[in-house]
């Protein structure tokens, strides 16, 4: 089979939903063999119905022994695309001790565990292409009431940066996507938690400038030119992707 990706594999976390899942079908569309991830082994199943090229695991990105146990079972993945992470709402007041571990260990930790695991292997065949999850909400913008989650996504663009420094000549690109306002699940998970639903979706469309949320397609075909050859002279950038926000 032809294709952007053909003759590749890639590992992605948090793959059931959203803009995992989107990617996933996006990759295999291409060509790749992708290894998809998630805690939602329901989800994973129905999404493995949709193409013999996607084989399915749980992983919790959260759980050290879950990653070792994984990358034991499977080759060094050509492509990983970290994707996991969670939004907290609210302020710096808002923020307790047991927020901001669960922000780090499942936003920043997953994703350094996820590389540090396959490094060595990528070291020696001298080749890979990492996508880590960050957000616009990061060190690119300060959102109001997303203080933890843009501590946690700013975390994201410096890893990123430092590992990508570290292995420049060595084969392993590793670059951050920042999406904007994504039309996703969780999303809408984040609408009715404000107990209005309507008017939180209509305040999330007003801070797109485009008028409109972002679709999960496009996020993935991004995350496909990063993992594919045509973006080799591409590494440690952390690309915005968001209808024009931080313009
Ligand atoms: P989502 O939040 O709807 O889905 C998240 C997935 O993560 C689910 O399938 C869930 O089962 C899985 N998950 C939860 N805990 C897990 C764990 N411990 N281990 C492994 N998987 C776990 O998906 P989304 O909205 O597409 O978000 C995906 C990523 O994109 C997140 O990192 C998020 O911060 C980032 N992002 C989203 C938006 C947006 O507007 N949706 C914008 C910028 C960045």
């Amino acid at each position: 089979m032809g294709g952007r990706l053909a003759g590749k594999t890639a590992l992605i976390t948090s793959a059931a939903q959203g803009i995992g899942r989107a990617t996933v079908l996006a990759m295999v569309a291409e060509g790749a063999k992708v290894i998809a991830t998630d805690i939602n082994m329901a989800a994973l199943e129905a999404l493995a119905k949709e193409s013999p090229a996607i084989s399915i695991h749980k992983l919790d990105v959260t759980k050290q022994a879950e990653i070792d146990a994984l990358a034991a079972k499977v080759d060094a993945p050509d492509v990983l695309f970290n994707c996991s992470g969670y939004v907290h709402a609210g302020t710096i007041l808002d923020v307790v001790d047991k927020d901001w571990d669960f922000a780090f260990e499942l936003n920043v930790r997953a994703h350094y565990r996820m590389m540090r695991a396959f490094t060595p292997r990528w070291l020696e065949r001298g080749s890979a292409s990492v996508i880590n999850m960050a957000s616009l909400a990061s060190s690119v913008k300060g959102v109001p009431n997303r203080f933890l989650y843009g501590t946690s996504k700013a975390a994201v663009i410096g890893m990123t940066k430092a590992m990508a420094a570290d292995y420049l000549a060595k084969g392993i690109r590793v670059n951050a996507i920042c999406p904007g306002t994504v039309d996703t699940p969780s999303l809408h998970d984040r609408m009715r938690a404000t107990g209005d639903y309507e008017a939180a979706h209509k305040a999330f469309v007003a801070r797109q400038p485009m008028g409109r949320l972002g679709r999960a397609e496009e996020i993935a075909a991004l995350v496909v030119y990063l993992a594919s050859d045509e973006s080799a002279f591409i590494t440690g950038q952390a690309i915005n992707i968001d209808g024009g926000w931080s313009v």
